[in-house]
């Protein structure tokens, strides 16, 4: 069942070996210079710029973000993408090794592109920046402006504590809730106010409520961001911003609509007004594409790196590659760079993203990539198989 000879499998390691100096040399780079969601401006200069280098057709601010780009070697279908993130974490830099998921995107497009010319292969394979991953969105806005709609199959990595095939990644969004009221004297004319924040209150004592009978990976956290503005005026005027998550799209929808029943239910008893409004963009529940993930797991075998499936009944966060994978055939495996007692956004996964680990798991897991991309744009039978288990999902 190997659809691709053995020897397109071994020109694409050693273009991705001839570059592991050079790969590693970006990771660092961008490692050792942070940037936030939306801010990304010399790490898309960087990886852009190697793209182009390499002969790749590179169109800049795309879906209206200046740090996106797209990155095309050959033209049309089939077509294999390949996503780098690089955003980090104020305060903490690459404490979720966005560096290497950058190097290694860029690394498994330059080698399947220099592997397979075009002149051999019918397609393309197109090299995506996806800016704010972290807090944006940047792939769910790409979605939204067509990046996505031409492609066969979104291919990524992520490093993380544990080497899963599959990330079970959450769907999340997050919605302000508002309460008007009526200002008043406390004690002058107190029957006149009507307290906007004691609605507000009352929304967190009937979501703790609520929060007993959700389904398993359902969850609401919310805090107050506006509270009244001095102890001797009823508040007219409260807000709060709710974080919703759940392990489907279709259970975060259900949670939204609970979420609006209690506020205005709670409006209705307190006789404020409510309004509820969503406040980011929504990452949808990631939806993994078997077919192509048991790929990269065999290719990453071969490097020594075993991949197992998650652990039931944990969930990890959310990402925006949730609204990819509701398009395409999407695969988002997590590959260790430390050991489970750790975890991601702390000092210590920002050291181990620029480690000899972090090296080694760059290198296996660009030429697992790059190797899987390879097998998108060289087997018919594979792109249709993904296809269709990706539309029976
Ligand atoms: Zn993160
Ligand atoms: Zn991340």
């Amino acid at each position: 069942m190997t659809a691709t000879p053995d020897t397109v499998h071994q020109a694409v390691r050693q273009e991705v070996t001839a570059r592991g100096d050079a790969l590693w040399d970006v990771a660092r780079r961008l490692h050792a210079d942070p940037e936030y969601a939306f801010a990304e401006h010399r790490a898309a200069a960087l990886l852009s710029g190697e793209l182009e280098r390499a002969g790749f057709a590179v169109e800049r601010g795309v879906a209206g973000m200046p740090t996106a780009f797209t990155a095309r070697s050959g033209r049309g279908r089939p077509a294999v993408a390949l996503l780098m993130e690089y955003d980090a974490l104020p305060g903490l830099g690459h404490a979720c090794g966005h560096n290497l998921i950058a190097a290694a995107g860029l690394g498994a497009a330059l080698a399947v592109a220099a592997a397979l010319p075009a002149e051999k292969t019918a397609g393309s394979v197109l090299a995506v920046g996806t800016p704010a991953e972290e807090g944006g969105g940047g792939k769910a806005v790409e979605v939204e402006a067509g990046v996505f709609d031409d492609v066969d199959a979104a291919l990524m990595f992520h490093p993380g504590v544990y080497s899963w095939a599959r990330a079970p990644l959450t769907a999340q969004v997050q919605y302000r809730v508002a309460f008007h009221g009526r200002a008043a004297h406390p004690t002058g004319n107190p029957t006149e106010g009507i307290d906007a924040l004691a609605g507000l209150v009352e929304l967190f004592n009937v979501l703790a409520v609520l929060g007993r009978r959700l389904p398993e990976g359902s969850h609401v956290q919310g805090i107050v961001t506006h509270g009244g503005t001095a102890t001797n005026i009823v508040p007219e005027y409260a807000e709060g911003l709710f974080g919703l998550r759940a392990a489907t799209t279709a259970a975060l929808e259900d949670l939204t609509e609970r979420l609006r029943v209690c506020a205005d239910g709670v409006a209705a008893a307190t006789g404020t007004t409510a309004e509820v409004e969503r406040a980011t963009v929504r990452y949808e529940h990631f939806r993994d594409s078997e077919v192509l993930s048991e790929r990269f797991a065999a290719h990453l075998a071969r490097a020594g790196v075993p991949l197992a499936p998650p652990t039931p009944g944990v969930y990890l966060g959310s990402s925006d590659i949730g609204n990819v994978s509701t398009r395409v055939p999407a695969i988002h495996p997590f590959v260790a760079i430390m050991g489970e007692d750790g975890s991601d956004h702390t000092p210590e996964f920002a050291e181990a993203a620029a480690s000899p680990r972090a090296r080694e798991v760059l290198i296996a897991a660009t030429e697992a990539l790059a190797c899987t991309a390879a097998d998108v744009l060289l087997s018919g039978a594979l792109r249709e198989e993904a296809w269709a288990r990706h539309r029976a999902m």
